[in-house]
Parts: C-alpha cells; structure tokens; sequence
C-alpha cells in the first residue's frame, strides 16, 4: 500500500474470497417472511478484488474535507453486475460514509474541488450463483474503505454495518469457516483442520435467491436436521466424511427451477467426488474431491455439464489488505 510521507494510505486493494454452504437447514420462516437457518459457510480460493484509491489532492486526507467526499465506482470483469448505487459495494461504502460522516455535505455547497474515493471492483466471482459474490465484494469495500479512510473501525464494528448490508456479508468479513443461525447474520467461527479441493460447477444463468426461497416455500419442508456430522468432518481433516455430510436444503427449490443440475451433482459423484452440493440458492454445483489431481480430472469428465468449471481449496482465509 504506497503512502505519501506523513499522510494516509491512499491506495489500499483487498482480495476477498467466495464461499461455499457446507451444510444450509431451513428450521422455518419467520413473521417477516425472513427464513431462520442453520448453515456452516468456509470461505474458497476463488477471488473478487476491491481497489479503493483517494485522489491526489492535498485535502483528501484532511478531516474537515472529507464531509465533500466523492465516490466514484468502476467495474473490472464481468458483464452482469450492477455499476450504479445498487452495487453492493457501493451500498457498502455508503453505509460507512454515513457511520464516519464522510461525504455528507453536499459538493454544491463547496465551490472549490472536493476529494473523491475510487472504488474498482475486479469480478472473478460468478453472479448469482450462490457463491456470495456481492456480499464478499461489499466485506471488501469495508475493509478497504477503513483502512483508506483511516476510520478506526474494529471487525466487531465493521461485522454489525455488514448486518445491515445482507446476510451473507458479516461472514464474508471474518472468512475461514463459520456456523451461522438466526437469519444467517449471526456467526461463529468453527475448528477446521486440513484443506478441501472443490470442483466448482458454474452456470452462466444465475438463479434469484429470492426466486429460490419462494420456491421452497412452495414446494419444501423445513427440516430438523444438524450439521454435526460436517462439524466432526472438519475436526478430523476427513474429506471423505465431509463429502458424506454435505447437506443443502434448497437443493429441492434449486432442482425444481433448474433439473439439469440434479443430474449434474450425481454426475459429478460418478466421477469420483466424495460428495457434491448445490451452494447456498445456487445453481453452482460444488464437488469435494479427494485431491486437487482428482479434481482435475473430475473437471475434464463433467465440463461439458456446465457453462464454466473452475478449481479451487478451501478454507481461504478472509479479506486481504495489500
Ligand atoms: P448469495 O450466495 O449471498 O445468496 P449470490 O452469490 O447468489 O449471493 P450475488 O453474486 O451476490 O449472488 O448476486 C446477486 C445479485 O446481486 C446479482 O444478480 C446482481 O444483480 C446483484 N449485485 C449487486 N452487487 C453485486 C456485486 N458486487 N457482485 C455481484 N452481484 C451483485
């Protein structure tokens, strides 16, 4: 991260991982049509970057400044995603603004040049693929963003702004892996041991989360069932009984809008996976394989069922400052 002699940062980049569902239950829906769940969610190597940048004025790191911060957003990468204010993160960035007080005054009312924040996301994460791409992109935005701003903001304080942003992002702050309850927003990191080798099944088509959990309200029953047997998995580095356990209950909503991908997970058991799972609302499909060889050549046998397949371990760690 370059600094100016006797200033603050003013470039920092924050690689920020994606994630796969170990293991997701619906218990049931709540009064607020809000669905209350039990999940274990790890972090994988498959990557988004964030670059926040403040331009070179001498004001930009003065205090009294930063009330007439700019923000200025650019995307990297892929088509699909939103590069206006609906873009997590952008609500992200002006989720802290408004915390710190950071560009509340309008720019109107300062004739002369204001500061401005660039924001440049660099997408390698598929789009609506249940891979929390946008939740991690907006963890990364505030990250970045602390740290540029110099906004002193602990994990604790930058995992309760995540809250409001969705459900997904207060884990995408911390990463590695996490038991998460309630409506997902509430984490606990678990013990894990070994490293896990994925097949990553992508599907240019996403699937609406929404649409998913619409679905399985129509058509899905909430269950009782416990991620202690994926838990045990993680203790004991036991990738084949990790492959046994995972468990989606979505599946059943993820195969009724999309049956090819029913067919896709057995293929990729066929093929020698220990196990595959639909993550999160889907449609990627996940394959565990017993090595990162094998799951090569799992790829090569089941590419033709999907659009894209990448490799990539898991757990990866969190969001990266450099
Ligand atoms: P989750 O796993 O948390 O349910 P997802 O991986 O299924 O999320 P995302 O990739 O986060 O889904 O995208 C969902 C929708 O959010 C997209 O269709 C897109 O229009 C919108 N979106 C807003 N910001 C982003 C972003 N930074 N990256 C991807 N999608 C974004």
């Amino acid at each position: 991260m370059p600094r100016r002699p006797g200033t603050a940062a003013v470039r920092v980049r924050v690689r920020v991982p994606s994630k796969v569902n170990l293991f997701l239950a619906i218990r049931g829906v709540r009064t607020d049509g809000l669905h209350e769940l039990v999940t274990v969610l790890q972090t994988v190597a498959l990557h988004d970057a964030i670059t926040a940048e403040l331009d070179d004025q001498p004001s930009a790191s003065h205090p009294a400044a930063r009330r007439f911060m700019g923000l200025e957003f650019a995307v990297d990468g892929a088509g699909a995603v939103p590069t206006d204010g609906s873009n997590l993160a952008v609500r992200a960035a002006r989720r802290l603004m408004e915390e710190c007080g950071i560009g509340r005054a309008s720019q109107t009312d300062q004739p002369h040049q204001h500061p401005v924040t660039r924001l440049r996301l660099d997408k390698k994460i598929p789009i609506a693929a249940g891979m929390a791409g946008g939740s991690a992109d907006a963890a990364a935005t505030l990250v970045a963003l602390n740290q540029l701003w110099d906004a002193g903001l602990d994990r604790m304080q930058l995992a309760a702004l995540a809250a409001d942003l969705g459900a997904d992002v207060p884990f995408c702050v911390s990463g590695g892996t996490a038991i998460a309850t309630g409506t997902g927003t509430s984490t606990a990191q678990v013990l894990v041991r070994g490293a896990y080798h994925w097949v990553i099944g992508v599907s240019r088509a996403g699937l609406s989360t929404a649409d998913v959990y619409r679905t399985f309200d129509d058509i899905g029953t909430p269950s009782a069932v416990e991620p202690d047997a994926v838990l045990q998995a993680l203790r004991t580095a036991d990738p084949e009984a990790l492959g046994a356990a995972l468990h989606n209950d979505l599946e059943v909503a993820a195969f009724h809008l999309r049956p090819e991908l029913e067919a896709a997970k057995k293929s990729m058991i066929a093929a020698g996976a220990y196990g595959a799972v639909v993550s999160g609302s889907g449609p990627t499909v996940m394959g565990l394989a017993p090595s990162r060889l094998e799951a090569q050549r799992i790829a090569d046998e089941v590419g033709h069922l999907f659009d894209r397949v990448e490799l990539a371990s898991s757990p990866a760690g969190g969001p990266e400052v450099h």
